[in-house]
């Protein structure tokens, strides 16, 4: 395992992925009812930006960075209000000093009643999760492999609630985990809402994961994506992509004004974009 979330954290990837999942954490509180949010692929929960990980890569600072130092159209800035003021939590003397990952985020917008389960595998890192969260009955942290959730630890006692699926893609294969952990998932939950995350670097490999999800027969898939500059030689790392399995209604429309604000804010180059498609109903 040699990922380190550390490195990435606060990255365009990360502030697209936060902005989505605080929008779903956000629509599960519409009903007083406890749900639980699940995170197969943890990391820290918390990230100092003065570390010499962060400053090795500096990817924050086009990512989270900018985002703390703009202003957002309406209805844009209304919508993320609740992620926005979770990451401006960690702004001090005119610097962002630390960013908040999934976990964070999760157990910043919960309530009394509602739950987070997380995993992390890596030894370091769990530990450090571990002890972020310690004494903290609302979340519990397991050093568990997150690919064994869908397929046995669901659904969670509340019935409600939502899966992150957040791996680091460092091996060959994990398109393909991804799928199958998604068609695991669904069939021991499924009014469960679930979140994949996957990056836009191999174009063929998101081409194939797609093509498969539509075959797969699973319904009520939305792909959303966010990408920084548009495709060819060099573009390398350039974007992300979130598959929401029973996504709120509420979601794509949503997104319509989200995701060009953001596109706006976090663009890198000639043909920066954004899409968010249903890619099965039923
Ligand atoms: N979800 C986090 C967030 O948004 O802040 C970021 C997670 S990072 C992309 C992926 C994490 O998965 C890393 O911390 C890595 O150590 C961990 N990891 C890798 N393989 C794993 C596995 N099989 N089970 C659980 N965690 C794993």
């Amino acid at each position: 395992m040699n990922y380190r979330h550390a490195y990435h954290a606060g990255n365009f990837a990360d502030v697209f992925k936060h902005a989505v999942f605080a929008r779903l954490i956000d629509y599960l509180k519409r009903k007083d009812q406890a749900f639980r949010v699940i995170d197969t692929h943890a990391g820290t929960g918390l990230y100092d930006l003065s570390s010499q990980e962060a400053a090795k890569t500096g990817e924050w600072i086009d990512g989270a960075g900018r985002l703390v130092a703009a202003s957002l159209p309406e209805p844009a800035q209304a919508l993320l209000e609740p992620y926005l003021s979770i990451v401006r939590s960690h702004f001090a003397d005119g610097a962002l000093v630390s960013y908040p990952g999934s976990p964070a985020i999760a157990r910043m917008l919960i309530r009394r009643q509602d739950r987070i389960s997380l995993c992390e595998l890596h030894p370091v890192d769990h530990e450090a999760l571990a002890a972020r969260f310690a004494g903290d009955f609302q979340v519990r942290v397991m050093h568990l492999d997150g690919w064994l959730v869908p397929g046995a630890h669901l659904p969670p006692k509340e019935k409600r609630g939502l899966v992150l699926i957040d791996p680091p893609f460092e091996q060959a294969g994990e398109f393909e985990r991804l799928a199958e952990a998604l068609a695991k998932g669904v069939k021991r939950w499924p009014g469960g809402m679930f979140a994949l995350w996957y990056p836009i670097k191999d174009e063929a490999a998101v081409g194939r994961f797609v093509s498969g999800l539509k075959e797969s027969g699973i319904g009520k898939l939305l792909r959303t994506e966010l990408w920084v500059r548009g495709p060819g030689a060099g573009a390398g790392f350039r974007g992300s992509g979130l598959i929401i399995r029973n996504p709120p209604f509420t979601l794509a429309g949503e997104l319509e004004s989200i995701l060009p604000a953001l596109v706006e804010l976090l663009a890198q180059g000639e043909g920066a974009g954004w899409r968010a498609e249903m890619l099965a109903r039923e």
